[in-house]
């Protein structure tokens, strides 16, 4: 039996119940493909705010350190919405990910088959959309100094180092390897000195990949093109703040924020979590979806343990809920069978993944 010590990092709002929900799934495959996790469970956010006066706790960091990969739900909440900035639950959350130097974020944004319908866009034009979107996600703009405000001027700067660049751009080669070999590289390279460094430094790490097919797009066409013709991508490759919005534009072309997954990876550890945010409008109520941090526990599998049979269960088992119609209330909308709640869905995937024959 192989052992996996996962920590688990609740947070927030819906934070608690959707990671009980992929706990469950964990739990359920784990049986079947013979494997143990050893949950740590640690504090960030407002919680840990409340409980420790520091929204980021070292033990947080040590425990996620010492795991062999971090699950996470969500952090904030209007209630510390007034704390001193670095005191909020956000500030806790870009300090782990610096900590942890998790610099590259990895959002699939795909559409289930059985959801076509609950996307904004035509089903023409979303049916089969599966693509990745590979983030810098602790440089550039967000990050880089000098940045400063006074009464009458803010400013911020965007830099970004040939290693940085270099590092975040193997990662997306190496997955486009693994799928249809496509990378597009956004940057506003027509105007940012920093864009034509980016855009060079890609090239070179190209050559490195000769069956990995290179374009390059400016950010505002790629804005334009996820909505006018997604299914031309595969893995695009790009900076924290374009990424940042790129990335919620392509989540939306799957129906609902409830259903995306993402991957925060680095040298030493990897954080697994769901693209969206506590939700304290509906915390408590048993009515999130729990389907995105689901599949992010599969993408921990797949990504941070290689267990890929594990996370096959995990995905067939998502798909299968949708097939057959269950649906939580953010998708009841669309083709539903039967409206289930958050737990409720949690149980349904467990029972298809543990079934699941390969
Ligand atoms: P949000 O993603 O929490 O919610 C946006 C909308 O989507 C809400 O109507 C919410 O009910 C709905 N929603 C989100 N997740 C859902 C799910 N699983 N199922 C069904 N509906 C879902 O974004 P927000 O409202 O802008 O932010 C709320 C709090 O979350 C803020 O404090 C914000 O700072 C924080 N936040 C945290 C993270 C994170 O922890 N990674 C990310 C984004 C926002």
């Amino acid at each position: 039996m192989k052992s996996y010590n996962i920590a688990l990092i609740k947070g927030d709002g819906i934070g608690p119940e959707i990671v009980d929900e992929a706990v469950k799934v964990l739990d359920a495959v784990a049986a079947c493909e013979n494997l143990e996790f050893n949950y740590q469970e640690a504090l960030m956010g407002g919680c840990a705010y409340d409980v420790t006066g520091d929204p980021l706790p070292q033990e947080t960091i040590d425990t996620s350190l010492a795991s062999d990969a971090v699950l996470f739900g969500a952090i904030g909440g209007t209630k510390w919405d007034t704390l001193p900035r670095e005191k909020r639950p956000e500030s806790g959350l870009l300090r782990f990910r610096k900590e942890l130097g998790v610099f590259a974020n990895l959002r699939p944004a795909s559409v289930y088959d059985e959801l076509v319908n609950a996307s904004s866009l035509k089903p023409e034009i979303v049916k089969g959309v599966d693509l990745m979107v590979v983030r810098e996600l602790i440089g550039g703009i967000y990050f880089g100094e000098p940045k400063g405000r006074d009464e009458n001027r803010g400013w911020n700067t965007m830099v970004y180092t040939r290693p940085e660049i270099e590092r975040i751009a193997h990662v997306a080669f190496k997955i486009a390897m693994d799928r249809s070999k496509k990378v597009c590289s956004v940057d506003k390279a027509n105007v940012l000195d920093v864009s034509q460094l980016w855009r060079e430094v890609v090239e070179e790490v190209a050559k490195e990949y000769p069956e990995v097919e290179l374009s390059h797009m400016y950010v505002d066409n790629a804005a334009m093109q996820l909505i006018r013709d997604p299914k031309q991508f595969d893995v695009i490759l790009t900076g924290n703040i374009f990424g940042d919005i790129l990335s919620d534009e392509a989540s939306m072309l799957s129906g609902s924020i409830g259903l995306l997954p993402s991957a925060s990876v680095g040298a030493k550890i990897g954080v697994y979590e769901p693209i969206h945010g506590s939700a304290p409008d509906i915390a408590g109520q048993g009515i999130a979806n729990p389907i995105a941090t689901i599949a992010s526990a599969s993408m921990m599998l797949r990504f941070a343990l290689g267990e890929h049979k594990a996370a096959d269960r995990i995905d067939y088992g998502i798909k299968q809920a949708l097939a057959e119609g269950y649906r939580t209330k953010d998708i009841a909308g669309f083709d539903a069978k039967e409206v289930c709640s958050t737990s409720e869905m949690g149980s349904i995937i467990a029972n298809f993944a543990a079934k699941c024959k390969r």
